[in-house]
């Protein structure tokens, strides 16, 4: 049995960033991917809001940037919102994940791809992954949406989610590819929205819907090109679920914490999960740095008031999915001055809800509406 002092269990946003700033502090860290690589057969669209993009630094062949989004209502009238400096970044998102994990691996992090972790035991003052021989002073569990290992350290599991999908297209020349697409559409997504998108490489578009809901994809891959006159034609499709009830409870305890998907760590009304698994990832990494460095708080603990909780968009997401919305209530809203001002906010928010740059952009940009 060999000891380590961190070990990390999922290769993918959350589980890379914090071994890779564990890493960085000088401790000894593995990480466990059960896929033959960090990255393969990814189920995220990719997009990267603009303040992770650029705190990562990620290589600009990988990525593609987007200025803005226009929104459509089900009979296709839409608006364009945009906020002045912002912008979103369309990733390869499989190449993204194994530069992080090459970035990982020059910090020093030990992958092991192919290596599923099923048994985990913790004691007072270490955990062990028996099957993989190892112990270990910390364990970070970023094994997902679906974490079977919160299930077994006891902790708090996701009930709540989205059931999401999407297809890697060619085609759709036409496309302004400056925009993120964005159809509120009862008929294709209930409960959630479809998007369209040049991404880097090729064209992505997909669906989300509530849950218990049937995702359309293929009739709403049909609609587009109908309504684009395009003859796109399909090259892959990925889709899983997407955890939209908050931070799960507990998501730690003694020497171990759920982090990622795992936790919850998703908005719940835009359904972005990347930017909290790699902020709250590697500030987790410095605080189980200090803590293995002798600093004696417990590390989820202290990156416990970072860790966003989402009630007001919890509670939206709550009366969106009781209420659901009528392609005919979203083909009036369309053209109402207030529902664009929440849109702008919905979109652009990323500075902070109450920041009061957000709002200015929010009052004094304009939002143009097309018939
Ligand atoms: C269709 C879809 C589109 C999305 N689009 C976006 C988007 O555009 N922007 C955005 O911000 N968010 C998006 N999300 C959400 C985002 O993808 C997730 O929030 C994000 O991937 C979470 O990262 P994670 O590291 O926590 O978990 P995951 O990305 O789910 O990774 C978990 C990893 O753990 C591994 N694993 C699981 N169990 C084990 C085990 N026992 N042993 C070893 N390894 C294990 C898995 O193989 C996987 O690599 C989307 C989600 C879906 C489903």
């Amino acid at each position: 049995m060999t000891h380590s002092d961190l070990a990390v269990v999922g290769g993918s946003f959350a589980g890379l960033s914090c071994a890779t700033r564990a890493a960085t502090h000088g401790l000894d860290v593995k990480l466990f991917e059960r896929k033959i690589s960090p990255g393969a057969y990814t189920q995220s669209t990719g997009i990267f809001v603009k303040e992770i993009a650029e705190r990562m630094a990620l290589p600009i062949e990988l990525t593609r940037k987007i200025s803005g989004v226009r929104l459509y209502a089900p009979n296709m009238n839409y608006i364009d919102l945009s906020s002045p400096d912002y912008y979103f970044i369309a990733t390869d998102t499989q190449r993204v994940l194994g530069w992080m994990a090459d970035q990982a691996e020059i910090a020093g992090v030990e992958i092991h791809s192919s290596t599923q972790v099923q048994q985990i035991e913790l004691t007072k003052s270490k955990v062990r992954l028996p099957e993989q021989h190892i112990s270990a002073r910390y364990l970070v569990a970023a094994d997902g949406a679906n974490s079977a290992l919160a299930k077994q350290l006891g902790l708090g599991q996701n009930r709540h989610f989205l059931a999401g999908a999407e297809y890697e297209v060619e085609g759709f020349e036409e496309l302004d590819d400056d925009k993120l697409h964005v159809f509120l559409t009862s008929s294709y997504a209930p409960g959630y929205i479809g998007w369209l998108l040049k991404g880097v490489n090729t064209v992505q578009l997909g669906v989300a819907a509530k849950p218990g809901r049937h995702i359309k994809l293929r009739p709403f891959f049909e609609f587009l090109k109908y309504h684009f006159n395009s003859k796109a034609t399909m090259l892959s499709g990925r889709g899983g679920l997407i955890p939209c009830g908050g931070i799960v409870s507990p998501w730690a305890q003694g020497n171990a914490c759920l982090l990622g998907d795992a936790a919850g760590m998703v908005s719940p009304l835009t359904a972005g999960g990347i930017h909290p698994s790699i902020e709250v990832g590697a500030e987790l990494g410095n605080a189980i740095s200090d803590y293995c460095n002798g600093a004696g708080v417990l590390p989820h603990e202290r990156i416990s008031p970072l860790v966003k909780r989402y009630p007001f968009k919890r509670r939206l997401r709550g009366a969106y999915n009781s209420l659901g919305m009528p392609d005919y209530a979203f083909n009036y809203l369309i053209s109402n001055p207030l529902f664009r001002k929440s849109a702008q906010l919905l979109f652009f928010h990323h500075r902070g809800l109450f920041c009061k740059e957000a709002w200015r952009d929010i009052l004094f940009s304009t939002a143009h509406a097309e018939q």
